[in-house]
């Protein structure tokens, strides 16, 4: 069977980042296979304990892959500091040469996409492109696993999510697809103080005030943070526009420590921040705009004057989409000679975070945890949402098709991860129960 024809029908969509439809992506030509191991956000521990216990897999589907799209080069992408990771990736692959490691110093963000393309290929992935458009074709390293494990006939319907900030016992655990965020927080002993909580990493993770949200095949962590700290204040979309208009001083450092920028994308957030505040036309050019990939540098460490300059990014990005401005793909100038000194050192960030204390191990589980109730989301990544096919009633296997890709649409199918009897069906989720006996 063809590979798309394997992935698309185990359900598989990128697993580290917006949930792109993994058999899409796949189905190209090009000259660089990437695996993406680095996990750039702080207090994550995924993707490094996967290369770790599951090299074997990652791989293999990187293998798979590389042959599929008929790639030179596949390169599995990794902070130098994995060293387990490193050791296990380095023993799988052996004295083959069809497979490299391409090993990152630990800074911020270096998971990022462009960062990675960059970093291996030398190219610039434009402004309104992909990775392909520079020949590469890059996957998350739980994606190639998933994709080895699809080859076996296995289905996506577990997740590693790492559990840590202000938890008794912080942790990475697998568990199955749709299971509520209350449980992993239970499973790691609850929480310390009376907390919010992200979804995700501390930068670019989504604050949420309630636990009873289910994983989806993207959930890559949830952290606990104290109600009080100031990252939650910082992470909040308001902006306050008197202040940016009585504070900033235009000074650009927001710009200047742009990732995106320093790759010759003319992402100037503060030039954001001057035409919000003032309501006037942003000055010159906008279309970098669209290369701002919220990893909140200008704000948690640029401004010194606790600024939301990535908000202001993010606030006029989606101006300009509901205007129906899309962007331009283009490069728009030479990378910085001083690109190497942007890095942000990783220890840094966190201790500009204010998040030194839960910088900690969270090492996997041996053991899965295990769920009575789970709930299915019909929507978990880029694409139209999945349809289901089941109706409330039925009972299901685990690994059984629960929904369906929408007719002539993007997306990605879902499989029951649970056995049990679909108790609910509604248009975002569909929830199954374990039977009782
Ligand atoms: S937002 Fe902060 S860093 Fe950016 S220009 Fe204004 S004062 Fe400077
Ligand atoms: S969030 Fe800020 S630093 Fe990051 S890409 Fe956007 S403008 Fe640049």
């Amino acid at each position: 069977m063809e590979l798309t024809k394997i992935i698309c029908d185990a359900g598989i969509l990128g697993a580290g980042g917006a949930g792109f439809p993994t058999h899409v992506k796949v189905n190209c030509k090009a000259q660089y296979v990437l695996a993406n191991g680095a996990e750039c956000e702080p207090l994550l521990r995924v993707d490094q304990q996967v290369m770790q216990v599951d090299a074997a897999a990652v791989v293999r589907g990187i293998r798979a892959v590389k042959e599929f799209v008929g790639a030179e080069h596949a390169v599995i992408c990794l902070k130098a500091h994995y060293h387990a990771a490193v050791d296990a990736l380095k023993a799988e692959i052996g004295s083959a040469d069809d497979v490299r490691l391409h090993l990152l110093e630990t800074y911020y963000p270096a998971g990022d996409e462009q960062q990675i393309v960059y970093e291996v290929t030398g190219k610039v992935v434009p402004t309104g492109g992909l990775p392909l458009d520079v020949g590469a074709v890059v996957c998350n390293v739980s994606t190639l696993a998933n994709i080895a494990a699809a080859i076996d006939g296995k289905k996506v319907i577990d997740k590693y999510v790492t559990v840590g900030g202000a938890v008794k016992t912080p942790m990475t655990l697998k568990v199955p697809v749709g299971i509520s965020l209350t449980k992993l927080l239970e499973a790691a002993g609850g929480t310390t103080c009376d907390c919010a909580y992200i979804i995700g990493g501390p930068c670019m993770g989504m604050v949420v005030d309630t636990t009873d949200i289910p994983v989806t095949k993207t959930t890559g962590g949830i952290l606990a943070i104290p109600k009080e700290h100031p990252l939650l204040q910082q992470k909040s979309p308001s902006l306050d526009l008197r202040l940016i208009k009585s504070v900033c001083c235009q000074c650009t450092m927001c710009t200047q420590m742009c990732p995106r920028n320093a790759l010759g994308l003319n992402v100037q957030p503060h030039k954001a921040m001057r035409s919000l505040a003032n309501g006037i036309d942003l000055l010159g050019d906008f279309n970098g705009i669209f290369s701002c990939c919220n990893c909140g540098i200008c704000t948690y460490q640029a401004c010194n004057f606790g600024l939301k300059p990535s908000q202001a990014m993010q606030t006029l990005k989606s101006a300009m989409a509901s205007d129906g401005i899309r962007p331009r793909k283009e490069v728009f100038g030479a990378v910085s000679e001083g690109m190497g000194a942007l890095k942000l050192p990783v220890s840094r960030l966190v201790g500009r975070l204010g998040l030194l204390q839960y910088d900690v191990p969270a090492p996997m589980q041996d053991k899965a945890l295990a769920a009575d109730c789970v709930r299915i989301k019909l929507h978990m990544g880029v694409g139209a949402p999945s349809v289901a096919v089941v109706a409330t009633g039925d009972k299901v296997r685990k690994n059984q098709l629960v929904a369906d890709i929408a007719e002539k649409k993007l997306g990605v199918k879902m499989h029951a991860s649970i056995s049990g009897t679909v108790t609910e069906v509604t248009q975002e989720y569909i929830e199954i129960r374990k039977v009782t006996k």
